[in-house]
């Protein structure tokens, strides 16, 4: 369009001026004829013809004499007109018969031009007419130029719209994934071809990169870890459904934040910590258990590109944590009670503040606590060697009934004291496992069932059989066990009743001992009980699996 509107003004300035000089000539040729006919005229008929003729407006006719006076003026009065011989045109006729000149006019804006002959008597005919200007001749045609231009810049337009289109055509319709294909331009053909050969190097790295996408997901899918890549946006990369488990955080969409898997101020500072390039630590606790969060950078030598966050389940090691703890202030305070009493009778006795008479009785303070002491740490040494569940132990076949039969025996002189009978029955089961471990399983329960009994109660020692389980069942008529205090206990230490437990002697560790040794043999212990009615303890040991991995309680 642009272009079209360069030549369109181009040609019209061209033109114009072409004609132009075509009608100056023309008009000068014009004057030369009309002239020689005036000449003639003045020839026959001399002034008068001048006088007589009307010349229009667009002819002048001067006559000028030999001298250079005007004789006759067809436009102005001859008065006016000052001498006439120093006029170019007057003068080049006077000396070669005839003359012409052009001068413009300020008064009308147009080139006036002259052609001036001498007639045979001397004086000179001037006839001169105007003629518009290259300026006005534009201004006349620039109304049906700008009607052209206008047609012109519309044609442009229409063509530059549909030519456009049609090359364009052929460049729209590449298939960019296949850009060999289809009806191409020659021109465009190496980089068509070189668009295909990128095309098949694309295609193959991203095959090459979802491969290994793959296999990093099938192993972290795998983990019970989680783990949770992001980029420096805190936008996540990858994760694996074990970290939005662990989390708590539901279904986790690539592209969400990092921050959004655990609103909890200490896993956003434990991931800020990372992002700022440092690498951090913490558990965090959810509604599914404690989590230990490692936030570590991902660095590249100048910048820092994101975070590898690693996700752990540690519940179990809390809670672990937690029972070493109070396991360890429980064994301190269960030691230092018996011994605080041993020193202070010992200390009166050295000191000789007791009486003579009273000597037995601190001596027997001192024996009885020297007892519990011995009894404590004999719990204490038989737990741990049960938590040593890597030391392998001998087996042997057990005959149940034999064995409860020679606890029952030991333990007879202690029943006797507190006026309880103890009974056995069932059958003889062989069950194959740690003679010394299943022992100290039936004697603690046989002790409970004599401790905790009532004067003149009883306690039964069942052995039995039930499917592929050999089943122990010791059952006392003693006071019993509040439902409440049953699910615990079997931790260690824990006694139902303390002010009762002073009465009766006992560690709070013989109930751990017995699940601790169930469990080493793959097997289970629950309590039944009815207070005020008695207790009964259940053990099933697996016939066919007779050792086993002993859990903490
Ligand atoms: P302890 O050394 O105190 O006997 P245990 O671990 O053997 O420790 O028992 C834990 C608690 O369970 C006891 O303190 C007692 O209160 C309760 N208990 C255990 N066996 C019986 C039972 N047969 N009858 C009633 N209570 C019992």
């Amino acid at each position: 369009m642009a272009m079209s509107l360069v030549a369109m003004i181009l040609s019209f300035m061209f033109i114009t001026a072409v004609t132009q000089s075509i009608s100056i000539a023309r008009s000068q040729e014009g004057l030369a004829t009309q002239a020689e006919v005036i000449a003639s005229g003045i020839k026959l008929n001399g002034k008068r013809f001048l006088d007589e003729t009307v010349f229009g407006d667009y002819l002048r006719v001067t006559w000028v004499s030999r001298s250079g006076e005007v004789i006759y003026d067809s436009d102005k009065d001859v008065r006016s007109l000052g001498d006439h011989s120093d006029r170019a045109e007057i003068k080049a006729a006077q000396k070669n018969g005839s003359g012409s000149a052009s001068r413009y006019s300020t008064t009308t804006k147009t080139t006036e031009f002259y052609y001036a002959m001498r007639l045979d008597d001397g004086t000179v005919l001037r006839v001169s007419g105007g003629h518009t200007t290259y300026s006005a001749q534009v201004v006349s045609l620039l109304r049906p130029t700008l009607i052209v231009i206008f047609l012109l810049i519309l044609m442009s337009a229409l063509f530059a719209v549909v030519s456009s289109k049609l090359i364009v055509k052929p460049i729209n319709s590449i298939d960019l994934n296949d850009p060999k294909k289809g009806k191409r331009y020659r021109e465009l053909e190496p980089l068509l071809v070189k668009l295909h050969d990128q095309n098949v190097r694309v295609s193959r790295q991203i095959d090459e990169l979802s491969r290994s996408r793959q296999q990093f997901d099938q192993v972290t899918e795998h983990m019970t870890e989680g783990i949770v890549a992001a980029n420096s946006r805190s936008t996540i990369l990858t994760c694996n459904s074990a970290a939005a488990e662990l989390l708590g955080a539901g279904q986790v969409s690539e592209g969400q934040s990092i921050f959004a898997l655990n609103r909890s101020d200490t896993f956003r500072h434990c991931v800020n910590d990372a992002m700022g390039g440092k690498r951090s630590e913490c558990v965090i606790h959810t509604d599914g258990g404690d989590r230990e969060v490692i936030a570590s950078p991902a660095k590249s030598p100048d910048k820092i590109n994101g975070v590898v966050v690693f996700i752990m389940d540690v519940t179990e090691k809390q809670q672990l944590e937690v029972m070493r703890r109070e396991f360890t202030s429980n064994v301190s305070h269960e030691l230092k009670t018996p011994l605080t009493t041993i020193y202070g009778s010992a200390d009166m006795l050295a000191n000789g503040i007791v009486k003579p008479e009273d000597v037995q009785q601190f001596g027997g303070n001192i024996r009885s606590e020297a007892d519990r002491l011995i009894t404590l740490i004999d719990d204490i040494v038989s737990l741990s060697k049960l938590d040593e569940d890597a030391v392998p132990r001998e087996t042997e076949d057990i005959d149940l009934y034999d064995l409860s039969d020679e606890v029952v025996r030991r333990l007879a002189p202690a029943a006797a004291e507190k006026n309880v009978t103890g009974d056995i029955t069932g059958s003889h089961v062989v069950f194959n496992g740690c003679r010394t471990v299943i022992s100290e399983v039936i004697y603690n329960l046989c002790d409970n069932a004599i401790k905790y009994n009532n004067d003149g109660g009883s306690y039964t020692v069942k052995i039995s059989q039930k499917h592929s389980k050999a089943v122990i069942t010791v059952s006392d008529t003693g006071m019993g066990i509040p439902q409440q205090h049953i699910g615990r206990i079997f931790e260690r230490f824990y006694r139902v009743d303390k002010s009762r437990s002073r009465r009766i002697k006992g560690t709070g560790l013989g109930l751990s001992i017995v699940k601790h040794g169930v469990m080493y043999h793959g097997g289970e212990v629950r309590a039944e009980s009815k207070p005020g009615c008695g207790t009964t303890f259940i053990v099933e040991l697996p016939l066919h699996k007779n050792t086993g991995t002993p859990a903490e309680e």
